[in-house]
């Protein structure tokens, strides 16, 4: 079996899916399933229906029908009559959503972005599966929350494996295209969970790992792997080959291309990973597979805006030693806030770190009790792995440098714009 993940980009409108269906007519759909995620922003708009949810806003059903109106149109391009049993299905859809919306009680922010954010790929799995049935494919819709079971930490919820592994062995078909959603789980009590933003990368990987599949091919809109985000670096190379380990170090590093967590399922089993183009099917693209390191052999550029460094130092010139550090991290961690660079002098100690879910004012209120604690915000990490003077010269150029590290590898720089 072979598992393809469409992400986002691939399905923002109706040529999108169209165009998934040409891909599946080339790279073929027996024994294929399909992860797939929300279309185009969608999952960005669910969030801002959630904020003006629990900010009460005037404008939360405006907000509704915003994405209601955007899935409605893709509907009316892709199948011309309105009595096509696709309406109603999504319609119903919004309705549980509304209904949910006027019902809940519960004030628990991250539950209840997960039980409205998932109606993204409910939605785009749904709109997608009915369109391949138009198009002459065979296909089975799977809901991927009787399948991945995880544990109740809404919005970056951890998989069981075991059970995870037991659902998928059972029941899942082969012969037939399975589509299911990327991104989703649910918990012991079944309310829906999700994986972390951008998770369905990841949902591939843990359906590849289960079904022992042949290979994952994730979908997108570059020609795979590049050594920089093109977005970013006009002079982006692709690269053809990776290594398990050294794509891990891309990913973890934040080359958003590929999400962090899918990796390690597939280098346990070998599984190899394809990262190609949705445009243009038929080119290799990259493998990430066992084999070489990187090829061609060239500096890797990662960049990470909007982070927050810190420095903390003590108040009373002590040192800053395992307990204080190991006591810092257990306040990360607490905060969910994610460490990217670390850097400690006798009396000083600097991270460099995203505070995704906007903790750090209530993490400072706490660590300005014991240490002194400076910030920057909005800087930018540059990571270059495999660096050389001619890379290090093109991140430092026109900007101030607030931070450097160098290890064999890699070398990471916390930059200001200036
Ligand atoms: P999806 O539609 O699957 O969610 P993403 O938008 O998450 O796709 O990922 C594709 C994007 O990743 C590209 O448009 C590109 O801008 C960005 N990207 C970041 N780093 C790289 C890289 N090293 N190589 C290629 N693309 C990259
Ligand atoms: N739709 C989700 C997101 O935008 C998951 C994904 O696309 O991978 O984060
Ligand atoms: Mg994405």
């Amino acid at each position: 079996m072979r598992v393809f993940k469409f992400g986002g980009a691939s399905v923002k409108d109706a040529a999108g899916i169209k165009n998934v269906y040409d891909v599946l007519q080339k790279a073929g759909y027996e024994d294929v399933l399909l992860v797939v995620s929300a279309m185009g922003k969608t999952t960005n708009a669910l969030e801002t229906v959630i904020k003006n949810y629990f900010d009460k806003s005037a404008e939360l059903n405006s907000s509704v029908q915003e994405v209601k109106k955007y899935h409605n149109q893709i509907l009316m391009d892709l199948f011309e009559e309105e009595k096509h049993e696709v309406f109603t299905a999504v319609n119903n859809q919004f309705s549980e959503l509304e209904y949910f919306l006027a019902h809940n009680k519960s004030p628990n922010y991250n539950f209840v972005y997960d039980q409205i954010v998932s109606y993204g790929e409910l939605i785009s799995t749904t709109i997608l599966s009915h369109f391949m049935s138009f198009m002459g494919i065979k296909t089975q819709w799977l809901d991927v929350r009787n399948y991945i079971k995880t544990d109740a930490t809404y919005r970056d919820a951890e998989v069981d494996w075991e059970l995870t592994q037991k659902n998928i062995a059972k029941n899942v078909k082969r012969k037939i295209l399975n589509i299911t959603q990327g991104f989703l789980g649910s918990d012991e009590n079944n309310f829906t969970t999700t994986l972390g933003r951008e998770g369905s990368d990841y949902t591939a990987a843990i359906f590849a790992y289960c079904l022992n599949a042949e290979s994952v091919t994730i979908w997108k809109d570059v020609p795979g792997v590049m050594n920089a985000d093109p977005r970013y670096f006009e002079n982006a190379s692709l690269l053809n080959q990776i290594s398990y380990r050294e794509a891990i170090e891309l990913a973890f590093y934040g080359a958003t291309v590929i999400h962090p967590k899918t990796l390690q399922p597939l280098q346990k089993k070998e599984i190899p990973l394809f990262v190609k183009s949705f445009i243009n099917p038929l080119l290799p693209g990259t493998r990430v597979a066992k084999g070489a390191d990187l090829e061609p052999y060239l500096p890797c550029f990662i960049v990470k805006r909007n982070q927050l460094l810190i420095s903390l130092s003590s108040i009373d010139f002590s040192f800053i030693m395992e307990e204080n550090i190991s006591e810092i991290f257990a306040l990360f961690h607490q905060f969910k806030i994610k460490v990217n660079l670390i850097q400690n002098s006798a009396i000083s100690f600097s991270v460099c770190v995203e505070d995704k879910f906007e903790n750090f004012k209530d993490l400072n209120a706490i660590l300005s009790k014991k240490f002194k604690v400076e910030f920057d915000e909005n800087v930018t990490l540059y990571t270059i792995r495999h660096f050389n003077d001619k890379a290090a010269a093109t991140v430092e150029e026109n900007k101030t440098v607030l931070l450097k590290q160098v290890s064999r590898e890699t070398m990471q720089v916390v930059t200001k714009e200036n």
